[in-house]
């Protein structure tokens, strides 16, 4: 049971996160701060904090456990608002979905202090951004990846996944290196393909009826599409090298498909689409519900 949450970005996750803890009786004071004073006013008066907080700094005064839930590109600068506050009893943790641009700022900016903190990416999610989308239901059944580092302190280590745990999540650990490689292809790669779909119909001078004629294949293959684009824009820039490398090889998947196609292979074409059949329709998603 913690005193008081200090929550840094009072949008989707971060809300989530509050809703969820409270509701699980977790956490007996919540203390927000947002980047707009309208969305931390918005958060109190929706019940997801309590206490409105002028400051980052401010919203970890008094605090014993902190969520930073802003872009990823933040994150340096938030724990540079906060550091001189934080104390080794206290929990931080990020919900961030690239890994080693996080522990690069965390290793930078608190420096003997970075053992307090443990890098977490729930995966965990949807297209909607903002609190009024915040959902104490969101970390249900979902997987969360810790990636520690050497430093990290393992009381806080264990703390960070019996809490998430206690929200109904599975907790897995793997190393940052390990965990932006995974979630670059698949994650990073589908929202790029998904956006490119989209520009790529839209391109087009008859685009816009194409889009209409569009079934729930279209609909269920670009749902991510709608994802918000500065967030999009911040986690394909941090995690850039080995998305590329996803990018690369999937061009070259796609080059493999269209000379089977121009070279009327259809034994070969048949192939392909087997192998991706057979693996999709034996893949099983270890959280119940769509995730990114
Ligand atoms: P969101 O709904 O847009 O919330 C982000 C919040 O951070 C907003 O309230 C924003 O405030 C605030 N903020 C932005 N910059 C800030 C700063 N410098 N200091 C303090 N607050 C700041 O976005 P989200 O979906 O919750 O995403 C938050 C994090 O979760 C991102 O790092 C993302 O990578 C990660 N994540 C997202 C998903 C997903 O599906 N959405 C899944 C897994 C992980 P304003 O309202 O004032 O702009």
């Amino acid at each position: 049971m913690f005193e008081q949450l200090g929550l840094i970005g009072c949008g989707l996750m971060g809300g989530s996160f509050a809703l969820a803890l409270k509701r699980a009786g977790l956490v007996k004071r919540v203390v927000g701060y947002s980047k707009s004073p309208s969305t931390t006013e918005r958060a109190r008066l929706m019940g997801v904090i309590d206490v409105e907080a002028p400051s980052a700094l401010l919203a970890v005064s008094g605090a014993d456990i902190v969520l930073i839930a802003v872009p990823v590109a933040a994150t340096e600068a938030t724990l540079k608002a906060i550091r001189h506050l934080i104390t080794p009893q206290m929990l931080i943790m990020d919900v961030g979905s690239t890994k080693r641009d996080v522990v690069d700022a965390a290793r930078r900016v608190l420096r003997e202090q970075v053992g307090t903190f443990v890098p977490a990416h729930p995966v965990a999610g949807k297209e909607l951004s903002g609190v009024e989308h915040a959902d104490p239901d969101l970390y249900t059944g979902k997987q969360v990846i810790l990636t520690p580092i050497e430093r990290t302190l393992t009381a806080n280590l264990q703390k960070a996944a019996a809490t998430w745990q206690a929200l109904g999540c599975n907790v897995v650990r793997m190393s940052p290196e390990s965990h932006d490689a995974a979630f670059a292809a698949v994650s990073h790669l589908p929202h790029l393909i998904a956006f490119a779909l989209m520009n790529t119909i839209t391109g087009q001078p008859n685009g816009r009826d194409f889009l209409s004629l569009a079934g729930p294949g279209f609909r269920d293959f670009t749902r991510i599409a709608a994802s918000d684009s500065k967030m999009w824009r911040d986690v394909m820039l941090a995690n850039r090298e080995e998305l590329l490398a996803q990018a690369d090889l999937f061009r070259r998947t796609l080059q493999a498909l269209e000379l089977m196609i121009e070279s009327g292979n259809g034994e070969a074409l048949e192939g392909l689409i087997h192998q991706a059949s057979q693996t999709r329709a034996n893949w099983r998603m270890t959280s119940n519900k769509p995730s990114h």
